[in-house]
């Protein structure tokens, strides 16, 4: 069997203080030799550029970096600009999503799905980039059903994209039964597992709101009880996390995305019960 990809997500600091530890946590995370480190991109401008100075000074690190790139609220013009400038810095991989506006703006822009991203990418740039994009085990909170949301994830690799990571779950049954229904309509492209540490109840609580992902009940209910206790909650979650990684692995999952919130210790940790 191909071994694993292990790949790891960072988001780009906004003060001086944050790229200083970043460059700490990601000092600590290379020594694990990822594929490579992904850094997400925010929408409405707030942390666009970062994303570029942080994938540029990780790759002159010698470190494999990939920019996400999120089209919503942006037009053409502006989101050419961005694919000249990955070109132009020989970045060959980027995440492409929709997005998700902070309150108070509204949508506008060129683009409503991801999915005329891809497409806008492809025909820009024919095949320099690989591209990844978003996938939804337990559904994209907006989508109208499960069934609709994975006809809009299709769109995205009939578009062009090359392969997907997900939102994180903790069902693994969430995964494999998302995999099933993709490869029953002629979808093959690896959907690797996004995976989210936990190590802070009331923020995974709040999180898992934003974004959809379920926490099975006995998972919330355990946290809970821990109250202050974060030496429990993290124990805990080490364990619920690691045996989750185990299961997908298991199952045939082509490697792991870790979101590691800038954070070196729940990543590696994991990490070193699954080598
Ligand atoms: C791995 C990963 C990385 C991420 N990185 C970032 C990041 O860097 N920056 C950021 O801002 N956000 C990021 N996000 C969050 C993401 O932007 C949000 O989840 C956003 O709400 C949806 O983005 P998408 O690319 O999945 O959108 P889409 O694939 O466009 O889907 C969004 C919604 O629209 C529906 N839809 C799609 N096409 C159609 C259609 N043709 N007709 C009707 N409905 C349709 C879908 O079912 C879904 O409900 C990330 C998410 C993941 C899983």
């Amino acid at each position: 069997m191909a071994q694993p990809n292990f790949s790891i997500e960072f988001f780009p600091p906004k003060t001086a203080d944050g790229v200083e530890k970043l460059r700490a946590t990601r000092g600590r995370l290379a020594a694990l030799n990822p594929a490579y480190f992904s850094v997400t991109f925010g929408a409405g401008g707030t942390t666009q550029k970062g994303t570029l100075d942080t994938v540029l000074e990780m790759r002159a690190e010698g470190l494999a970096a990939a920019p996400h790139l999120s089209c919503i609220g942006g037009d053409e013009p502006s989101i050419r600009e961005i694919l000249q400038q990955y070109q132009a810095n020989d970045i060959r991989k980027l995440v492409a999503l929709r997005g998700d506006m902070p309150s108070g703006y509204g949508l506008g822009g060129s683009f409503r799905y991801a999915s005329e991203l891809v497409e806008f990418i492809r025909k820009e740039t024919g095949d320099w980039f690989w591209i990844d994009v978003a996938a939804y085990p337990e559904m994209h909170p907006q989508a109208r059903s499960p069934q609709d949301d994975l006809q809009n994830f299709a769109r995205k690799i009939q578009a062009g994209a090359n392969a997907a990571i997900t939102q994180y779950f903790y069902n693994a049954d969430a995964y494999f039964q998302f995999i099933e229904a993709a490869a029953k309509i002629g979808i093959h492209t690896p959907i690797v597992p996004g995976i989210m540490p936990i190590t802070n109840f009331t923020q995974l609580m709040r999180f898992s709101d934003m974004c959809g992902a379920e926490i099975p009940r006995w998972i919330r209910l355990k946290l809970a009880s821990y109250g202050d206790d974060s030496a429990s909650i993290k124990a805990f979650g080490l364990d619920v996390v690691s045996k989750l990684c185990e299961q997908l692995l298991a199952g045939g999952a082509p490697g792991l995305h870790f979101y590691s919130m800038n954070q070196s210790e729940p990543v590696t940790q994991i990490w070193q019960r699954l080598v």
